[in-house]
């Protein structure tokens, strides 16, 4: 320590202030520990909040209010072209988010929480140096990382001051609207945005190095998506990559190198949404002796203990799937790791969801897994087309579907394709963590007319006791498939 340095000592270190962060700090502060939790924004909330969970599902969600009104012409409803004004649209997204960031403050100052806004390095297995900050260093007893993640940057067209080829970031400020819009990746990030901004009134094109959208998820849920992105934007282009981004003065010039040889194509933005890396590369793990894997994410066990033991790693940094409810709960599990008590992060089911229209959720086992993985399941499907209230919603392209063990009827995994599909999938996650059978799901009444029926028709076609379905006796096979 040299002179005009400040230390100080906490039990609990916790640096990054986003879900996994947060989560961890309020937990262990609930069980008596004394934490500080370590921030380099000004405002706690991390990705999630900030620039990803809750700006995305804002926009997303005003989408959705025009996209209705749109289709209410079929009913016999006609309202005018809607008029979007961004500043006051931007300035109703960033107060939701302001909200809950001083709702998290808040929250911190409660539970006595010491919030210090800081870069954090590590010096050594015990030693945090603080950068741009007060205090100086921060020794600690233990430690939590949820530093998160970071987007992938695409070779040769990095984001530019203009912002015209941007990040989520960028594309979550709504700086404008632009004419035409390239999107480059089909994962679920590019597809929400480009969904969004295509509804807000944008022509985009999305381009996809792989043969379809959504790589991993089961194709019957993508196939409703992806038929309705087919007319939603002005054009899809899988197979292709990206050779080149030029920005000029009016645009970019996108060099686009797929099945139809190599085309050029001018845009006046362009979202670049091609995965994220942890961030685990510029805060000194080495110094700590902490181990990172080939991926550069930390190494954990299941109590989300590091290689060094008394140091957690939780979230995006920790592994995938980079989920803000997946780092909350490590978050939990690595404060009551840290308290003494026996919690381990054994969940059955980590719910995903798309938030498109139609939304796309699943949990559990998916289809391709049981494939590749081998393992023998019974799906069982019940289409939308069959629910009442799915037709009242103009939501008749939505599917249900539940992978049951072939033998005793166990819950494997759930997907689900619709409107809704966020919420449902719920029960779908509850089921598999409590272990429930067919017969539990199917004997559970469900309110009618809701969606939630198709998860009890599910399980019943799975049974061959379907009301809204027709499965001659003897041949739900058919409908109930073996993998
Ligand atoms: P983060 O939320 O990234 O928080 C890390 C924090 O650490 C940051 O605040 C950062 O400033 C801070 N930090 C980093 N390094 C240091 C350091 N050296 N010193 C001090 N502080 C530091 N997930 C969902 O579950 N649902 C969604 O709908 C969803 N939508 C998304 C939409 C977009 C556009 C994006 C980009 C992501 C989305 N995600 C979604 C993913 C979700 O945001 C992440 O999984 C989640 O934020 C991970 O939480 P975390 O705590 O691990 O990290």
């Amino acid at each position: 320590m040299v002179m005009g340095e400040l230390s100080q000592e906490t039990q609990v270190a916790v640096i990054g202030g986003g879900p996994g962060g947060y989560a961890a700090a309020f937990r262990a502060a609930d069980l008596g520990l004394d934490v500080t939790l370590v921030e380099m924004e000004p405002r706690c909330g991390g990705t999630c909040l900030l620039r990803g969970c809750i700006p995305s599902k804002a926009l997303l969600q005003t989408a959705e209010i025009i996209w209705d009104a749109a289709e209410a012409s079929g009913r016999g409803v006609v309202f005018d072209k809607p008029q979007v004004d961004l500043e006051k649209l931007r300035t109703w997204k960033d107060g939701v988010v302001e909200k809950l960031a001083s709702g998290l403050d808040h929250l911190a100052k409660k539970r006595g929480v010491q919030v210090l806004r800081a870069r954090a390095f590590f010096e050594d297995a015990h030693t945090l140096r603080l950068e741009d900050s007060e205090v100086t260093h921060l020794t600690f007893r233990h430690a939590v990382i949820a530093v998160g993640s970071e987007p992938v940057k695409l070779p040769g067209a990095s984001t530019t001051p203009t912002g015209r080829i941007m990040d989520s970031t960028g594309a979550l400020a709504l700086k404008e609207i632009p004419q035409r819009l390239l999107v480059v990746g089909g994962g679920y990030i590019g597809l929400e945005l480009g969904c969004a901004y295509a509804v807000f009134g944008s022509r985009v094109t999305l381009v996809h190095r792989a043969g379809r959208i959504l790589g991993g998820v089961d194709d019957d849920l993508v196939r409703p998506l992806a038929k309705r992105i087919s007319t939603l934007f002005e054009a899809t282009r899988l197979e292709t990559e990206v050779a080149e981004l030029r920005e000029d003065a009016d645009g970019v010039k996108a060099v686009l190198r797929g099945p139809e040889g190599t085309i050029e194509e001018r845009f006046d933005r362009v979202l670049i949404a091609v995965g994220r890396i942890p961030r685990s590369r510029t805060m000194g793990l080495e110094n700590a002796g902490i181990a990172v894997d080939d991926a550069g994410f930390i190494a954990v066990d299941s109590q989300r203990r590091t290689s060094v033991p008394h140091i957690y790693a939780v979230g995006d940094v920790a592994g995938h799937p980079m989920l803000a409810h997946k780092a909350m709960r490590e978050g939990k599990v690595a404060a009551e790791a840290i308290a003494g008590m026996p919690s381990a992060y054994d969940v059955q089911a980590i719910p995903a969801v798309v938030y498109t229209d139609p939304q796309i959720a699943w949990a559990g086992l998916t289809e391709n897994e049981a494939r590749r993985k081998n393992v023998p399941v019974k799906i069982a499907r019940f289409p939308w087309g069959a629910s009442g209230r799915a037709l009242t919603m103009d939501a008749a392209e939505g599917l249900t579907k539940i992978l049951c063990d072939p033998d005793s009827g166990r819950l494997l995994g759930m997907g689900i394709v619709g409107r809704g599909a966020e919420t449902m999938i719920a029960e779908g996650v509850l089921a598999i963590e409590m272990g429930a059978s067919a017969e539990d799901v199917a004997l559970t009444v469900h309110a009618h007319p809701t969606l939630s029926e198709t998860e009890g028709e599910a399980a019943e076609v799975f049974l061959g006791s379907a009301t809204h379905l027709y499965v001659p006796q003897g041949a739900q096979s058919k409908t109930a498939t073996a993998l």
